[in-house]
């Protein structure tokens, strides 16, 4: 699918570990969050105990991650990453809970996607730092509270919605992840290309932090994609002019729109009428999951003021019709 589908994450990891911020200070834009967190960091510390447990909501490849992982350098803690599906049986958390040292970071992604099992045992574990364990089976089974070191849950989603309440309540902080706006961008593009050793120039820069969709995954892609076409073409500092020719061949255009979103802007407009269509119709159509239009897509088309969701389903805005050249009441038909 398109080269800089935030979802594709496994493909470039490894390359993207050295662009990965390690401290809060590298850590760029989110001000608001940031200077909050850093105050309970710091509280914490003083206080010589583990940070309450927190639960970041966000689109995809905004930093969530990264942000835990920063937080377990600032705390001075162990990092232990791991994902709801990975997490099968209990014994999957009670073998990552029971060996955490006192103050770990503990992240668990896709938080939502908890097995109920599982998060009954977390919601003890939170709580009152003890493991519930059952030993022996049938009439003679007996539970036996297992104590665990105080640690840090970080539980991640692109889903808040899907999470339940009694699992939400047993976070103390919340952080909301916001798409970066273009200043953000801009000094993530100047860092990045500082530790990839790229020279680009001030109007390029600002081109490609516009076009990639307030996504710091997103832009570090373009970046190394771009970086790609200017060794072709021997231009030793990246400039605008290289920046268009990368965006066009890779078919993201001004608004940083990929192919697949204008195709789920055309379908809404040319089968739909405009909207409304539900989500699962609209999936169907585009061939992506729910998950993946709700998760992936959607946020950002939201964001750029495409699309909107109304309770009958999604409508494009007028900026939609305006953006892809086309009029309202265009019957030009898939
Ligand atoms: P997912 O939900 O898919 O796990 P994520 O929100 O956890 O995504 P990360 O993997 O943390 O996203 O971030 C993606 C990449 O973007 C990181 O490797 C890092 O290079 C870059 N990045 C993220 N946030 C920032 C930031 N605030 N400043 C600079 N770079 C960032």
């Amino acid at each position: 699918d398109g080269i800089v589908h935030p979802e594709q994450k496994p493909l470039d990891d490894e390359h993207e570990l050295s662009l990965r911020p390690r401290s809060m200070g590298e850590f760029l834009g989110q001000k608001q969050m940031k200077e909050n967190l850093s105050v309970f960091i710091e509280a914490a510390k003083k206080r010589n105990e583990s940070l309450d447990h927190l639960f970041l909501i966000g689109p995809p490849g905004l930093g969530k991650t990264t942000l835990a992982q920063v937080v377990a350098h600032e705390l001075g803690s162990e990092f232990k990453v791991t994902s709801a599906p990975a997490l099968d049986k209990p014994k999957d958390l009670a073998g990552i809970l029971t060996t955490v040292t006192a103050k770990t970071v503990f992240f668990i992604d896709e938080i939502h996607r908890l097995k109920p099992a599982i998060e009954e045992m977390l919601y003890i574990a939170m709580e009152d730092y003890e493991l519930d364990w059952i030993i022996g089976q049938g009439p003679s089974a007996r539970t036996i509270r297992i104590p665990i070191q105080p640690f840090t849950l970080v539980g991640a989603t692109t889903k808040a919605g899907n999470v339940s309440s009694p699992l939400i309540s047993r976070f103390g902080i919340t952080c909301r992840f916001s798409f970066y706006d273009e200043k953000d961008m801009e000094a993530i593009v100047r860092r990045s290309s500082g530790i990839l050793k790229v020279q680009i120039d001030d109007d390029a820069a600002a081109l490609l932090a516009r076009s990639a969709r307030g996504t710091p995954r997103v832009v570090n892609r373009l970046l190394r994609r771009i970086r790609d076409f200017a060794q072709i073409r021997n231009s030793p500092v990246i400039s605008s002019e290289v920046v268009a020719e990368g965006l066009k061949r890779l078919e993201i255009d001004s608004l940083g729109l990929e192919r697949h979103d204008r195709e789920i802007l055309r379908i809404i407009i040319e089968r739909y009428n405009g909207g409304p269509v539900g989500a699962e119709t609209l999936a169907i159509s585009i061939g992506e999951s729910v998950d993946t239009l709700e998760d992936y897509y959607e946020p950002y088309l939201i964001q750029a003021g495409l699309i909107q969701r109304t309770p009958r389903g999604r409508v494009v805005t007028a900026l939609a019709y305006e953006h892809l050249n086309l009029k309202p009441g265009n019957d030009a038909g898939l």
